[in-house]
């Protein structure tokens, strides 16, 4: 479903991807985790080129381009295969749940609002949140917003989905309902692709663990296996401080 071919990203002279290569297949849910810095939100902006890489391939879905060299309609190809959660939620405050939903489904997807009224309350619906449908993220909790933003990244049917930190910026109590939904999300074989520091969530719920550092791939392999069992003294290292 995504596959990455020696992508490489500099800010400045600081090389933040060094020739990162790799694959994720149709339904699989890929956890990446290292240590603050090591370039694993701008390997998740480069997939939609909200960052512009210097070099290598990006693949997703049926949609494949060169990343030293492609136009504005590849681009928009490219974004419209993935839809991205972010740890702030990036809600519109001015418009309630519901709203946050069909805003693009109207205006970009160009569908009639009664149908895109009723699909988002279908997605509402699978996120817990249908009851809040019509309230603005002013009056929602932390974690309710995160419900809605990944309803609202199902609404455009992407291909795979990709969170970064979805849970980081939540109050404990409220980390829970959000990894549910993911959870259910992943049991439905979604491809998604989450940065976290939710150990134990990657464990639980990811067929595979990639673990970055300084801008490299240092391993990658089953959740257990990296998480549990990695003989890397460097991901042993990073994995002792998380826990
Ligand atoms: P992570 O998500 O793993 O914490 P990031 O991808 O955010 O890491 O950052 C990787 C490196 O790139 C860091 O050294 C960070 O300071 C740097 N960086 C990220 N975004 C920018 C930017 N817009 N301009 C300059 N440097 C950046
Ligand atoms: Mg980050």
């Amino acid at each position: 479903m995504i596959s990455v071919k020696q992508l490489n990203k500099r800010f400045g002279d600081k090389v933040v991807l060094d020739d990162i290569s790799l694959t994720i297949g149709e339904g699989e849910v890929v956890a990446i985790i290292g240590p603050s810095g090591s370039g694993k939100s701008t390997l998740l902006r480069c997939l939609n080129l909200l960052e512009k890489p210097e070099s290598g391939v990006i693949q997703i879905g049926d949609v494949a381009l060169d990343t030293a060299s492609y136009n504005a309609k590849e681009e928009h190809a490219l974004r419209g295969q993935t839809a991205m959660v972010f740890q702030n939620y990036s809600l519109f405050r001015n418009k309630t749940a519901l709203e946050n939903i069909t805003e693009g489904l109207i205006m970009v997807k160009k569908m009639a609002k009664a149908q895109a009224n009723q699909t988002g309350m279908q997605l509402l619906e699978l996120v817990g949140m249908a009851p809040q449908a019509h309230q603005y993220p002013v009056t929602l909790s932390g974690g309710q917003q995160q419900r809605v933003s990944i309803a609202r990244a199902l609404a455009v049917k992407p291909r795979a989905i990709l969170f970064d930190e979805p849970t980081s910026a939540l109050d404990p109590e409220r980390v829970h309902e959000v990894l549910q939904v993911m959870k259910s999300l992943a049991q439905q074989k979604t491809t998604m692709v989450i940065v976290t520091h939710e150990m134990q969530f990657a464990k639980e719920v990811a067929d595979r663990v990639i673990f970055m550092a300084d801008g490299h791939i240092v391993e990658q392999g089953p959740a257990e296996q990296v998480i549990s069992f990695s003989d890397n003294p460097i991901t042993r290292r990073f994995l002792r401080q998380m826990t």
